[in-house]
């Protein structure tokens, strides 16, 4: 049988937040008591089943940090066993980071300190952003009150800086040149070695990751992308 590797972005990919929920959708987040994200219950189905196929490794390769993803509950209570977190600066190992990546990446981002210093201090006069904050001493994340202001701001801070600028909806992230999601993927392939790489993402921050796929699987219009996803995933698994 083959091994597959699904390295899969979350939100938007596999969750959505509650602005896209349906009634009949499961809540996977909880925060400050409140639901936060969801999966729709055929996507809980086939992430079951997923989840019970040996053959596949689940791998969650998001920008979120350790404590945002650590909030996530996967159905049935499951914990993968290695998820890469703030956009692959992290490797998390059954939750824990592993110190061997963590000091890599900490090492790679000394020569950016200084700018993502002055570039947190304009960031933090700026009224326009709601939250600015060096995102577990990685990168930095911050929020807009509307995409279309997180529009604005990208245009005035994206060619000042040495550093790669993301937006997403109303949020706006910020990293050194050389780390993505695609970077840390080949880094986990070259340590874990996998038959076949299947990727899902809905946004750029993931196209370097797709890029490094057998299988790249990118949002489009799909309404369950979800769902789609985690057919393709089973359905090479069992072929
Ligand atoms: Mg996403």
């Amino acid at each position: 049988m083959k091994k597959i590797l699904f390295a899969s972005d979350l939100d938007n990919t596999l969750i959505h937040s509650h602005k896209h929920k349906s009634d009949s959708d499961i809540c996977v987040e909880l925060y400050q008591e409140r639901e936060q994200s969801f999966m729709s219950p055929d996507a809980v189905t086939l992430f079951r089943k997923m989840i019970h196929q040996k053959n596949i490794c689940f791998l969650p390769v998001t920008t979120r940090t350790i404590a945002q993803y650590q909030r996530i509950f996967f159905p049935d209570g499951y914990r993968p066993e290695f998820a890469l977190t703030a956009n692959g600066h992290i490797l998390l190992r059954q939750d824990v980071p592993d110190p061997h990546w963590l000091a890599e990446s900490k090492r790679k981002n000394i020569p950016y300190l200084p700018e993502f210093e002055r570039l947190m201090k304009l960031l933090l006069q700026d009224t326009r952003f709601r939250h600015v904050s060096f995102a577990d001493d990685m990168f930095i994340a911050c929020a807009c009150e509307t995409p279309e202001t997180a529009v604005l701001c990208l245009a005035d801070y994206q060619h000042s800086t040495g550093l790669q600028a993301f937006r997403t909806g109303r949020k706006l992230y910020f990293f050194q040149p050389d780390a993505d999601k695609g970077s840390a993927l080949e880094k986990f392939k070259s340590l874990y070695p996998f038959d076949i790489i299947i990727s899902a993402g809905d946004s750029e921050m993931d196209t370097p990751m797709l890029n490094h796929a057998d299988i790249p699987l990118f949002r489009e219009n799909q309404t369950d992308f979800a769902v789609s996803v985690l057919t393709c995933v089973l359905e090479t698994a069992l072929s």
